[in-house]
């Protein structure tokens, strides 16, 4: 491994402090409860894993789980359905953005990666909402290699509580023809899939799957062709931070995909994976302190794909 675990240490050390200029969303009732000083962070090789923090602790992937119904819809589907729903360009706005979805013609959400993107992607999961539900557990199971992997059912809850805007968002959708069907249960689908509980060694494994083309680390089974795990990172280097993404690019330069939880998934394409864990969130919904970390990794070991 690149890394040694005093090494991971330090820079985690450094980065700590940022955590104190973010703050914890309160959108989600049940996500105000983490611990704001939980900091966790895994990184892992094939077999090799280096650990630093609150590695063993368990949050939801939020929107680091778009990346995963975004692979399972384009295997049941295929690019040429999925692209017709969901557009492939970054927006320039928040993650929860209305206004973006008047901007293409026909009226279609610009990118897999903001909350509409990724109800429409859910939608096309092949299968009733149970099995929809069922299919992305085993995967995110499967992908993190442990079966026990579940829901969060009090953060599904909290979050369904107040679900208003995504509500929204999907009313806006149907209306135009982007989803179809009954907007509560695609809802309780996809807010299932963001209260998946994770930890940062999991995380790390499902990263380093993506980046290693879809390879298992261990078996060397093929979990997600390696075409979708190309489109995947992709859409992590141009939409991953949302209308961040491209300062992350520059100062990090490794695919990621943040979620309100302050989790943070990488996949590096030569095949590390990252799982990363902090509450506080910048202004772009964020974690403050595991952007930091990431780029104290990536410019430590000139880790940025464009260098
Ligand atoms: N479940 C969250 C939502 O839909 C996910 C958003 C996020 O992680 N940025 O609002």
């Amino acid at each position: 491994m690149f890394i040694a675990q005093q090494e991971l240490q330090a820079l985690m050390e450094k980065a700590k402090p940022y955590a104190e200029n973010g703050n914890i969303p309160d959108y989600i009732p049940a996500l105000h409860e983490m611990d704001e000083n939980l900091f966790g962070i895994v990184i892992r090789k094939d077999n090799e894993i280096v650990a630093a923090g609150d590695a063993d602790h368990r949050f939801t992937l939020q929107s680091a789980s778009k990346v995963i119904s975004l692979a399972l819809a384009l295997m049941d589907k295929g690019e040429e359905v999925v692209f017709k729903k969901v557009g492939m360009e970054p927006t320039g706005d928040p993650f929860n953005t209305i206004q973006a979805l008047e901007e293409e013609e026909p009226s279609k959400p610009l990118n897999p990666m903001i909350n509409a993107g990724a109800i429409a992607v859910t939608s096309l999961i092949a299968g009733s909402p149970e099995e929809k539900k069922r299919r992305l557990l085993d995967f995110v199971r499967e992908l993190a290699d442990n079966n026990k992997i579940s829901i969060c059912e009090k953060t599904a809850q909290s979050e369904w509580e107040h679900s208003d805007l995504n509500k929204a968002l999907s009313y806006f959708m149907k209306s135009h023809n982007v989803i179809h069907g009954h907007i509560d249960e695609l809802l309780d689908v996809y807010i299932k899939q963001c209260s998946i509980q994770v930890n940062c060694k999991e995380l790390a494994r499902i990263g380093s799957v993506i980046g290693g083309n879809g390879k298992d680390p261990v078996s060397g089974r093929q979990l997600i062709p390696p075409r979708i795990a190309a489109i995947i990172k992709t859409f992590m280097v141009t939409c991953g931070m949302y209308n961040a993404s491209g300062e992350f690019a520059i100062r990090v330069g490794i695919p990621a995909k943040s979620g309100v939880s302050g989790a943070l998934l990488g996949a590096h394409p030569n095949g590390i994976g990252f799982g990363i864990i902090s509450p506080p969130l910048n202004e772009y919904g964020n974690s403050a302190a595991g952007i930091k970390v990431l780029e104290e990794v990536s410019q430590t070991y000139t880790l940025s794909i464009f260098s």
